[in-house]
């Protein structure tokens, strides 16, 4: 392990843009509901899961919704707000933002019930110290300028 868990996941997403820029978080998602169709959503709507990590990195720490343990904690959100910790968030390569975006992460029933969290993490989600969602508060987000990607999708949902 080198960076932690939301580090290497980035990392294993970076090589195509794309998926590097469906790292939006549900909260981004959410807010931007009624002015976007289906389709862009559900582009954008892509969570990062700890399935392919090595088992002994799989202990997320506690679900930032109901606060329950185990190995079902396994799906990491980004927010679209700088997190407690600078270096220890999600980032994006092809926009050049540091790593140091707010993450939550939410247990399996969490995640299916789209629960909203309590909590986001500070420092790796496995340390396991939260803060109150409500905490964090300054923008955080992709410069859109540099995701000619998104803006070819936008021009494909006006046509329609
Ligand atoms: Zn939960
Ligand atoms: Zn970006």
């Amino acid at each position: 392990m080198i960076n932690g868990i939301p580090a290497r996941i980035w990392e294993g997403e970076s090589e195509s843009g794309i998926k590097v820029h469906c790292y939006i978080t549900r909260i981004a998602i959410d807010e931007k509901e009624t002015r976007v169709e289906e389709f862009a959503r559900e582009l954008w709507e892509m969570e990062a899961r700890a399935d392919d990590l090595d088992v002994d990195e799989t202990d997320l720490g506690s679900c930032c919704a109901c606060g329950k343990t185990g190995a079902d904690v396994r799906a990491i959100v980004m927010l679209d707000k700088r997190g407690p910790k600078p270096g220890h968030g999600w980032g994006c390569a092809q926009c050049g933002l540091p790593m140091d975006g707010a993450v939550y992460v939410l247990c399996d029933a969490c995640f299916n019930a789209k629960a909203e969290a309590k909590f986001v993490c500070v420092g790796y989600p496995k340390e396991n110290v939260r803060i109150p969602i409500a905490e964090i508060t300054e923008p955080f987000d992709h410069d859109m300028s540099k995701h000619p990607e998104a803006e070819m999708f936008a021009a494909a949902q006006r046509e329609h």
